[in-house]
């Protein structure tokens, strides 16, 4: 059966855990080429890859720290090398260094603000015009609840959040031009590596913040972000809330 994805190239940064796993393999299986971006977690890439493979679904693992543009830079080139142009990019790598404002040492904020922000603006300069070459295609970046809630204890976070929502919106405007649709995704608390150093006692509480009542499952976004790659054809500089109800606009 033909997959909505063959024969489209995709580029999911921070591909090897947590949502960017899954929406590696939720791609690879409606038939996207899929390009596992990590940073130093290769043995997690490497087996993404070939859950991939194993699936009969096509993918290849790339280093880059996408805070770098040498290696994001280079990391495009050899994936447009091996498999031709981009046409879906899952702005999806992204860190935390929890501190109030009180607390927090310029480092953190720097290294919060160089990954999750500036870093889709790397990938993301990189790789416009190829993708407005080859045609347009979609860029989603994984923005969170906290970035449109605000939450305590993750101001360097939650303010590159947020950044992501002007930037999917302006991107959206000027990417139209080329047929690139730009969106963002809001997740509730999701459980992966991210949120694994709360407490039980954590979890629970903010299972109960959603009106579903749990946390949600790497799974829940990535068919979220499967469906705007390869369905929607008129939703551009969007903000889709997949929270549980956690933040209800
Ligand atoms: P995760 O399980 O901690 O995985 C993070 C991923 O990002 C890993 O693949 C990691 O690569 C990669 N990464 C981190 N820094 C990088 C860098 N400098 N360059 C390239 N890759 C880098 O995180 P997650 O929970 O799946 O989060 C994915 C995205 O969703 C993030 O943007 C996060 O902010 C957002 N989000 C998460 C939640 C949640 O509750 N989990 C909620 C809202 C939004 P390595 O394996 O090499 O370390």
């Amino acid at each position: 059966m033909a997959g909505l994805l063959d024969g489209k190239i995709a580029l999911v940064t921070g591909g090897s855990r947590g949502i960017g796993r899954a929406t590696s393999i939720e791609l690879a299986a409606h038939g996207a080429t899929v390009a596992v971006n990590y940073n130093s977690n290769k043995e997690a890439a490497d087996e993404v890859v070939s859950t991939i493979e194993k699936a009969g679904g096509k993918a290849a693992a790339y280093q880059a720290d996408i805070s770098n543009r040498d290696q994001v830079n280079s990391m495009v080139d050899q994936v447009v090398a091996d498999h031709g142009p981009i046409t879906i990019l899952i702005n999806n790598a992204g860190a935390t260094a929890d501190r109030t404002l009180r607390n927090m040492s310029d480092e953190q904020w720097d290294s919060v603000i160089e990954v999750n922000l500036t870093g889709t603006f790397n990938v993301t300069k990189k790789i416009w015009n190829l993708m407005g070459e080859a045609g347009g295609g979609h860029i989603v970046n994984i923005s969170s609840i906290v970035g449109e809630a605000g939450r305590l204890g993750l101001i360097n976070y939650a303010t590159a959040k947020a950044g992501l929502l002007g930037f999917t919106k302006t991107a959206a405007r000027e990417g139209a031009r080329t047929n690139i649709h730009v969106n963002a995704i809001a997740p509730g608390f999701i459980e992966t590596d991210m949120i694994s150093g709360l407490s039980p006692e954590m979890k629970e509480g903010l299972a109960k913040e959603a009106v579903l009542g749990r946390l949600g499952e790497t799974e829940e976004i990535a068919k979220v972000i499967r469906f705007i790659v390869s369905e929607s054809t008129y939703m551009t500089g969007a903000t889709i809330d997949v929270n549980g109800g956690m933040y209800i606009r």
